[in-house]
């Protein structure tokens, strides 16, 4: 592809690009999906559920193993949600699973409808408080949420990554304080576990990486690409540097 057809791509387009093909947007594991399954009292296939902030679906899909309750998936991109879409036909799911494009701020349900709301690497957009209060509503008595966000492990917290995530817009809090919000909030906690560090390298640091060599080769001299793919290296290294301090925690509770 020449200059003239690229000099237009904007980091959207390559953030989307980058994802698209990958299973994850970001770090999570089929293992901790599990683990965090385990916490939640049976559900039926009668049950509604929702995975809040799905990119593609990895997860969703994998919840549609386990739970035989209808899933919608919402994101606020629709070419994340045409793959969800698609890999739920192709996996003959689209009988329960239907992806939708919609805001996380202000979802598209009744009050009172969902037994489940899922959301992997998501709720830090909108804010861990903002998100659970807003997502509470639309939980039955009794219905269930299982979030995770990048949360402090330490009470160390070094600058840089303070100032990494406060610049990507989200505000780190400590698992212990996300847990007060959550409880503010209306829910009862149930449990919480931070993620393996593979769910960071070999589940979404490593194939992401893979994607933007390939379109630093597609795109080969674009600023805006080699400008990504140079914050996606910060990150990277922050992460294989400062990885005790910080990580996405699984929290899981119960409204009451
Ligand atoms: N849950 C997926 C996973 O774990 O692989 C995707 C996680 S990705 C880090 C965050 C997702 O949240 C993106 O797909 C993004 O489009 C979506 N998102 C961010 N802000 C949103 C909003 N306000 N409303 C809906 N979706 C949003």
């Amino acid at each position: 592809m020449g200059e003239l057809e690229t000099k237009h791509l904007s980091m959207v387009d390559i953030l989307l690009e980058t994802h698209i093909g990958l299973e994850r947007q970001g770090p999570g594991s089929s293992e901790a999906v599990e683990q965090a399954l385990g916490f939640l009292k049976p559900l039926n296939q009668f049950s509604k559920i929702a995975d809040l902030g799905c990119g593609t679906g990895g997860q969703t899909l994998l919840l549609a193993k386990y739970l035989s309750g209808t899933i919608i998936g919402l994101d606020m991109f629709s070419d994340f949600i045409d793959k969800l879409n698609e890999n739920a036909r192709k996996m003959k799911l689209d009988n329960r699973v239907t992806g939708i494009i919609g805001s996380m701020e202000k979802l598209p349900f009744q009050t009172k409808s969902l037994d489940l709301i899922w959301s992997e690497g998501a709720i830090d957009n909108i804010g861990f408080k903002e998100g659970l209060s807003h997502w509470h509503g639309f939980l039955k008595k009794g219905g269930f949420i299982a979030v995770t966000c990048p949360s402090w492990l330490t009470e160390e917290r070094p600058n840089v990554v303070e100032r990494f995530w406060n610049d990507a817009g989200s505000q780190l809090e400590t698992i212990s304080d996300n847990i007060k919000i959550m409880q503010k909030c209306g829910y009862q906690f149930v449990a919480s576990f931070a993620l393996p560090q593979k769910c960071w390298t070999e589940n979404y640091f490593i194939p992401r990486e893979k994607a933007i060599n390939k379109l630093l080769e597609k795109y080969a001299g674009n600023k805006i690409m080699m400008e990504y793919a140079e914050q996606n290296r910060y990150e990277t290294e922050l992460y294989s540097k400062y990885s005790q301090h910080y990580g996405y925690v699984f929290y899981i509770g119960k409204v009451i």
